[in-house]
């Protein structure tokens, strides 16, 4: 089965609509502020996508660009603005920024309870020790939705992740942990990866490197999910999984474009919700 992720998100908007109107309701209007500074064509591309989300959905939304050559400490201080305004519920800062701009400190800089993409050292903290009411970052906590949604088995599987980082493997391992996945994280210095891989009944790739992952890796009828975003020699968008080479030997597989990346928005969009409504 092609695991398509406009399904999960129109499932998804219906829920979180509803939540976000019940939050108006009460008085308080989930707002979404996105701060970009510089203007890469990836991050408005994605800010856009945010945004008209946000708005389908009810959800307010901030949109802040600062120049490429912004000082550190003018961006600090904008997120300081955000992290105290009152009429923002969530806080997503587009990163990669500019090299002058510590990552580090725009993290510090994020108020936690607005956290819309987990950046914080809290927000990881809370994830790794299963806070009730913790958030996950949107790419990962979308790979669950998708799973979940389609109801592949994850308690008791073995799931593999080809990726180990901050923004992706790590804490999908935690989320894929929660769900009583067993769990193996690789990356580049794994030996005999394709043989690691093919014990998976879940094989999750997160590399970022186009049509990495050939049918070799793959265990008759597991379920793939593909969260890399390439472009190949034709300059198409493709993902991490060859996805002509391994459609017949996969259970289930995530197309690219289409699959978890059209589901990470609305995760995104959840994230603020919960923020709107944790003050309620
Ligand atoms: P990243 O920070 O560059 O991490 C890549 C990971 O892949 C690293 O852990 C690296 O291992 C591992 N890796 C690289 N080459 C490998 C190899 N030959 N064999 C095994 N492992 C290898 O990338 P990321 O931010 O996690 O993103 C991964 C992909 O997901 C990218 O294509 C990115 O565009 C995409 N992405 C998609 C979304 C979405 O919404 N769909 C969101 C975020 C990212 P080492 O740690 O040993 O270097």
């Amino acid at each position: 089965m092609e695991l398509k992720g406009k399904t999960v998100a129109d499932s998804l908007g219906e829920q979180l609509k509803a939540r976000a109107f019940a939050c108006k309701e009460k008085g308080v209007t989930p707002c979404l502020a996105i701060l970009i500074v510089g203007s890469k064509p990836d991050d408005m591309y994605y800010a856009s996508a945010a945004i008209k989300k946000a708005q389908s959905l009810g959800v307010d939304t901030k949109f802040v660009t600062m120049a490429a050559d912004t000082s550190q400490e003018d961006v600090l201080k904008e997120l300081d603005i955000l992290s105290n305004d009152d009429s923002v519920s969530g806080i997503l800062p587009l990163m990669p920024m500019p090299r002058h701009i510590d990552p580090e400190a725009v993290r510090a800089h994020i108020n936690p309870k607005k956290d819309a993409d987990c950046l914080t050292d809290q927000g990881y903290a809370d994830l790794f020790t299963q806070k009730k009411g913790a958030k996950a970052p949107c790419t990962p906590a979308a790979v669950m939705e998708i799973l979940n949604f389609y109801n592949i088995p994850v308690s008791g599987k073995r799931a593999v992740i080809i990726g180990r980082s901050l923004v992706v493997g790590k804490p999908l391992a935690m989320l894929l942990l929660a769900q009583n996945a067993t769990v193996t994280v690789c990356h580049s210095r794994t030996e005999n990866l394709a043989r690691v891989c093919r014990e998976a009944d879940i094989l999750i790739a997160a590399i970022g490197k186009a049509k990495f992952v050939t049918r070799e890796f793959v265990k008759e009828s597991a379920t793939v999910i593909d969260v890399g975003i390439n472009n190949d020699e034709n300059g198409n968008m493709c993902g991490d999984v060859d996805f002509n080479d391994v459609k017949d030997i996969a259970g289930n597989i995530t197309p690219v474009p289409g699959g978890v990346g059209s589901v990470t928005t609305s995760v995104l969009i959840r994230n603020v919700i919960e923020s709107a409504e944790s003050t309620l």
